[in-house]
Order: structure tokens, then C-alpha cells, then sequence
């Protein structure tokens, strides 16, 4: 049994998952041999597979386990007309200031009237930074063909409501839910992927009778809380922080923010918006096309109001490796051992044949193909099988199943369990239901 020890806490937890997720190939510097880019990522192997299963558990909660969302996937490049009806081209800014004496540049609201890099005072006055990314469309590169690279997959899923409304024969309230990349020019990106130029948003817009918007608000909060202790953040990591009246984006009423505790301090993982009819009625002016739905059983026509639960799966995914990192000792030995949620790490099952003897190969294949039907392996098959444990624990696979000698006799293999190290011979035709069952949560 692994006993505990103290977990790493900042700022030491921050460079051990930026130093593993570099090591075990998570996420790496993009384009690296160049030098790099600044704050860009690419996400390798590991982070890849668990990048997608962020992705899986939230449209597993908000769109599989339900029956009142639908889901899209919208283009990134559209119509610029869209951003000009949206209020993104006017108002999608962050308040940008310049340092006179170093000429770096700031976001004001992230700063105390200082340069944070040479500590001058000598700043200018903040001024409108637009946030959105530039783009021609076709080969000529004038004012009659720019567009912009999405900063947010919502408006997508506003120009589509009447599409969905109609194909899919729904009525509010009800649900339209996107994941996809989203591009802001931040002027401070920074914090690994915590804020990064290029990221993914997996956002829902809910569609409501007007009059229950605060009530639906209230619920997504709760909803979407649950979400990340259902995948493993302990509940004491995150809290719910309404926004200041002067904090609210142009298109909200209200706003709640889920945040975790960074280990710099709380940050945030998602922001729950009341965002009314601002939008729909954008679109329906800018468009002419009536947007509103009519409501067989009052006999009234009116624009649904919507409540937005939009979190960033690139963030959410630190968040958990965040979580997830510890170390403990195992027979005097010190480990690192990512506690992800089963569904959420990288590989579920590591096959590890005992040896590398070909006596082994046959059924250890056999144990893979079967395994492999139902869940993401690995097969390791070089060095020690300690080391080789290790090696599972520090990227986060919940179960490694062994294939030893007298496997070859009684067709049982061992099951050894990542957290608790514990180790359970189970007959091989038992393996896939024994673990699907782990993972049923
Ligand atoms: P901030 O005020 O920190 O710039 P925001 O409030 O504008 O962020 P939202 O528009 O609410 O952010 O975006 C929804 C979610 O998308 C955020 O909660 C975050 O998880 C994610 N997100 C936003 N910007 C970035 C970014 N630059 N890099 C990574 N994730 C981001």
C-alpha cells in the first residue's frame, strides 16, 4: 500500500505537471525546433487522448445524458456580418496599455498601474484592443473580403436556431451545444495553457421562456459545478464567484463564473452567462429574418432568452492534470502518480506482459485485442514491471492488467489498481467486464 505524504503545493505543483506534461508528452512548445511560438501549444500523444476525453465527458453530460440538447459544429470562418450583429466588432476589446520605458504591453485591468516587467509608472492611457483575429477570404486581400477567426463558437449556434428549431422539432426550453477552437489575440497570454491565443471552447446555449432565464441560470451553476468534482476536483478546489456589476461581457445580465484554485490563485474554468435576447435580437434586426418562436399552447410569439454555461476544454484539462498530480512512497520508493478520473486519463489499461519471452506474445496480444475493443491501451513490454508501473502511474493509467507465466496455464491475469496499488487475479475472459464496470460513473 502506497502510504500518503504531503502533495507538492505551488509553486512547486506547477512545475511538476508543466515538467511531466513536457517529459510523458502532454503538451510541448509548438513548432520547438523553430523556437517556438510564443505561448503555443501542441498537444502530443498523451495530450491528445486526454484532450479528447475532456471533450467526451463534457458531451457526455450535456448532450448524451439528455434529451434536451443538440448538438453542432459550426464553421470557424463565417460571415463577418455576424460580428458586426453580435456587438464583437465594437466591443470584444480588452483595455490595452503600453509601458514607455520597456514598450512591453499590458492588459490594464491585469495590472496596478505598473509595468510589471521593468516597474516603471510611465504607462499610457488604456485604449480598445480588439481581440479578434483578421483574416481575407480568397485571394484578394481587400476590405470587401475580411473575416475574422471565431472568438467564441456561441454565435454559431445563434444563427442556427431557427435551422435546429425546425429540423429538430424543439421547443424552449432546449439546448444547442458546440465544441470547437476558438482564436482571441490576447495581449497577455500566458500561465502554460491557461490562456493561450488558440484554444477550445466547448460551449451550450440554452433556449428559455424569458421569465425562467434566473432560474435556468441558478441550475446551469449547479450543473456544471458538479461536473468537475463528478471528474475528480475535490469540491474544496472550486467555488462559484458571481461577476461585479462592471465586469459583465456586452451581451450579459448576469454572470457566474466557476473557478479553480490555480496554484497562483483562483482562476477561472468557466463562465455562465444569462446572456437574454441580446443575441437573437441582434441577429433578427441585422439579418431581417424573425427569430422568434411561437408558442402553440399561449398563442404568443417571443424571443427565447439564453443561459450559457462556456468553458475552456484546453484550461479544464490543466485543471484536472492540476488536480490530479501527486506523489507518495511505495515500499520506501517515492512516485508521482497522476489521480485522473479513469475516464479522463490518456490510456485506461496498460498490458504489460511479465516478459518479453515470446512465450508470452500470443496471449498477451490476445488480452490487448480484447481490451482493446472497449478501451484505449497501451502495450509496454520493456523493463521491470515496477518500472514499468511507475511509468503507468506518472501518466495517469487507472489499471494495468499483467500477463505472467502461469497465465499460459489458468488463463487468469492480474488486475493491479493505480491508487491503491492493489493487485486482483481475474480469469481473462472476466477482465472487460470487471473494468467496465470500474468505469461506470
Ligand atoms: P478572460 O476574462 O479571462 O479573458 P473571458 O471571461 O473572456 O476570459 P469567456 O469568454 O467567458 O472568457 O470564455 C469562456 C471560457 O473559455 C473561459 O472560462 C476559459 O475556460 C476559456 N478561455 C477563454 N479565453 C481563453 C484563452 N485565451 N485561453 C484558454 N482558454 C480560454
Amino acid at each position: 500500500m502506497p502510504t500518503s505524504s504531503e502533495s507538492p503545493t505551488s509553486p512547486g505543483l506547477f512545475e511538476a505537471v508543466v515538467n511531466l506534461c513536457k517529459r510523458r508528452g502532454f503538451v510541448f512548445p509548438s513548432a520547438e525546433i523553430y523556437g517556438g511560438i510564443r505561448s503555443t501549444y501542441d498537444y502530443g500523444p498523451l495530450g491528445a487522448l486526454m484532450l479528447r476525453n475532456v471533450r467526451e465527458a463534457w458531451w457526455r453530460a450535456m448532450i448524451q445524458e439528455r434529451d434536451d440538447v443538440v448538438p453542432i459544429d459550426a464553421a470557424i470562418l463565417t460571415n463577418p456580418k455576424v460580428w458586426e450583429a453580435s456587438g464583437h466588432l465594437a466591443t470584444f476589446t480588452d483595455p490595452l496599455v503600453d509601458c514607455r520605458n520597456c514598450k512591453e504591453r499590458w492588459r490594464a485591468d491585469q495590472i496596478e498601474d505598473v509595468c510589471p516587467n521593468c516597474g516603471s509608472k510611465d504607462l499610457t492611457e488604456a485604449r480598445p484592443f480588439n481581440l479578434m483575429f483578421k483574416t481575407y477570404v480568397g485571394p484578394v486581400e481587400a476590405e470587401s473580403s475580411v473575416a475574422y477567426l471565431r472568438p467564441e463558437t456561441a454565435q454559431g449556434m445563434f444563427v442556427n436556431f431557427l435551422n435546429v428549431l425546425t429540423t429538430m422539432r424543439r421547443k424552449p426550453p432546449f439546448g444547442i451545444a458546440q465544441i470547437g477552437r476558438a482564436f482571441r489575440n490576447e495581449i497577455t497570454p500566458g500561465n502554460f495553457v491557461f490562456r493561450t491565443r488558440e484554444f477550445e471552447l466547448m460551449e451550450l446555449e440554452f433556449f428559455v421562456p424569458p421569465a425562467d432565464s434566473p432560474r435556468w441560470h441558478e441550475y446551469w451553476c449547479e450543473q456544471r459545478l458538479a461536473w468537475y468534482t463528478r471528474y475528480g476536483i475535490a469540491s474544496e478546489k472550486l467555488r462559484l464567484r458571481p461577476h461585479e456589476k462592471e465586469e459583465l461581457s456586452h451581451y450579459s445580465a448576469g454572470t457566474t463564473d466557476v473557478e479553480f484554485a490555480f496554484p497562483w490563485g483562483w482562476g477561472e474554468l468557466e463562465g455562465i452567462a444569462n446572456r437574454t435576447d441580446f443575441d437573437l435580437r441582434a441577429h433578427q434586426e441585422a439579418s431581417g429574418t424573425s427569430l422568434e418562436y411561437f408558442d402553440q399552447a399561449t398563442g404568443e410569439n417571443y424571443l427565447p432568452h439564453v443561459v450559457e454555461p462556456a468553458a475552456g476544454a484546453t484550461r479544464a484539462m490543466m485543471a484536472f492534470l492540476l488536480a490530479a498530480y501527486d506523489e507518495d512512497e511505495i515500499g520506501g520508493e517515492r512516485r508521482a502518480v497522476l489521480r485522473l478520473h479513469p475516464r479522463l486519463a490518456p490510456y485506461q489499461v496498460a498490458v504489460l506482459p511479465l516478459s518479453k519471452k515470446d512465450t508470452l506474445a500470443t496471449l498477451s496480444r490476445e488480452v490487448l485485442h480484447r481490451l482493446q475493443r472497449h478501451f484505449m491501451c497501451e502495450f509496454d513490454e520493456t523493463q521491470s514491471i515496477g518500472r514499468r508501473y511507475r511509468r503507468q502511474d506518472e501518466i495517469g493509467t487507472p489499471y494495468c492488467v499483467t500477463i505472467d507465466f502461469e497465465s499460459l496455464e489458468d488463463r487468469q491475469v492480474t488486475v493491479r489498481d493505480r491508487d491503491s496499488t492493489s493487485q486482483t487475479r481475474l480469469p481473462i475472459e472476466d477482465i472487460v467486464a470487471h473494468l467496465l464496470g470500474c468505469f461506470d460513473t
